[in-house]
């Protein structure tokens, strides 16, 4: 059965009557810019046709009970519990949502259930996924009319990234949750994180005898924890140190003069975090260029710049990503990185349709004698974004 009728009969079978409405909202994959959006800098990534979908129903009180397909029974509070720590397992991101909106809105009481298309913690966000689908199912149903165009969406993707944040506690910038409400289908979004611009870039791989490879490693680092938030304040550090706001405001021809000014201890940390976001920025500009062009050999190469650029400089890649990324290569892919914040997650790679199969078998037969466990591919093309199904 398809997600989109799975989560009607799942909502059926919880709450013993029909859903009002069912709503989606896609995953997403970064074509290139990784750790930028927390720096005021630029992300592009695509939505994925892969979607979660949220069945939901008005109540009459403020209640809210949930349950998500695979994640046990379902899970009751009321929208006054909803604070910072409250609550602490899967429902605090879409909790979140609602307590989020609720500063500015008339939230009420919900019957909600999820079935999910988008792997969850795989870095294809499946956070910003969930978050999307209730946040557009409340607007709706509570008339708050945020999904009628972008500036509603960009109120709406703020208020997701504040429950995350803030409810579910991950210090992620607004790129996913950008993607997954304001991205259009056959383009990536080309997303300024300082001014929260967006630009639609077209993202027609297929026309070109190309796929987006997309390689969920399977892999959750152990010592994965902190790492995220540990990188944001690299950063936050070296702003101090150089006495700006952002890594956004040091130009690319002013990069070998900031490092320069970053000395004493933990310098030489801070100089390979900076160099990472400041060559990072300037290789999204680069790619979407390389995009409108249509030249996809640039994007390539971007690709396999990006990479080396997080693991020797960010240290955010791990031996499976750079297996995926090494075997994608040799099997003739134009470029390949890693993508979404690191540790495990997903690479990606740029391959031509033809080698497509033989791709896939190198990568997996490379992982088997690394002794990693089977990856799971995905060809990616750019789907559209959160909407009312049904
Ligand atoms: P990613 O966004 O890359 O998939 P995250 O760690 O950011 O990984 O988010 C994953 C978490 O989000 C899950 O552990 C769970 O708490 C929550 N989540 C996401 N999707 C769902 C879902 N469909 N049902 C229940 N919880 C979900
Ligand atoms: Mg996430």
């Amino acid at each position: 059965m398809e997600a989109r009728e799975a989560v009607a009969v799942e909502f059926q079978k919880a709450y013993g009557s029909a859903p009002e409405g069912v709503w989606a909202a896609p995953g997403r994959v970064n074509l290139i810019g990784e750790h930028t959006d927390y720096n005021s800098g630029l992300v592009l990534p695509i939505a994925l046709p892969q979607r979660t979908y949220a069945a939901v129903r008005r109540r009459d009180d403020l209640g809210l009970r949930m349950v998500s397909s695979g994640m046990g029974p379902v899970k009751q509070m009321e929208l006054s519990t909803i604070a910072p720590g409250r609550p602490t397992d899967w429902t605090r991101y879409p909790a979140g949502v609602l307590w989020a909106l609720g500063a500015n809105y008339q939230v009420g009481g919900l019957d909600v259930a999820f079935v999910s298309e988008v792997p969850i913690g795989s870095g294809l966000s499946s956070s910003a996924a969930i978050e999307g689908a209730i946040g557009a199912a409340a607007s709706d149903l509570f008339g708050f009319d945020l999904l009628a165009d972008d500036q509603g969406r960009a109120t709406l993707a703020g208020l997701c990234q504040k429950a995350e944040n803030d409810i579910a506690g991950a210090p992620t910038g607004g790129m996913d949750q950008a993607a997954s409400l304001r991205a259009e289908a056959g383009h990536a979004l080309y997303l300024d994180c300082r001014d929260g611009s967006v630009t639609h870039v077209p993202f027609t791989l297929e026309d070109h005898g190309l796929t987006l490879l997309v390689i969920d490693t399977r892999a959750e680092h152990k010592n994965s924890d902190g790492q995220y938030g540990k990188r944001r304040a690299d950063c936050e550090k070296a702003c101090d140190k150089l006495g700006i706001s952002s890594l956004r405001e040091i130009e690319p021809t002013a990069l070998d003069a900031s490092l320069a000014r970053l000395t004493g201890f933990g310098a030489e940390r801070l100089r390979k975090r900076v160099r990472h976001i400041v060559t990072e920025i300037a290789r999204v500009r680069l790619a979407a260029t390389a995009l409108n062009n249509d030249d996809f050999a640039e994007l390539g190469r971007l690709f396999v710049d990006s990479h080396a650029s997080m693991r020797d400089d960010y240290e955010i890649s791990c031996a499976e990503l750079d297996c995926a990324v090494t075997s994608s290569l040799e099997s003739g892919a134009l470029g390949a990185r890693m993508t979404g914040g690191g540790f495990g997650g997903s690479a990606m790679a740029l391959v031509y349709t033809e080698a497509l199969a033989a791709t896939e078998k190198a990568i997996s037969t490379s992982f088997t004698a690394h002794g990693f466990a089977v990856p799971q591919f995905i060809h990616a093309v750019a789907a559209g974004p959160a909407t009312r199904v049904e």
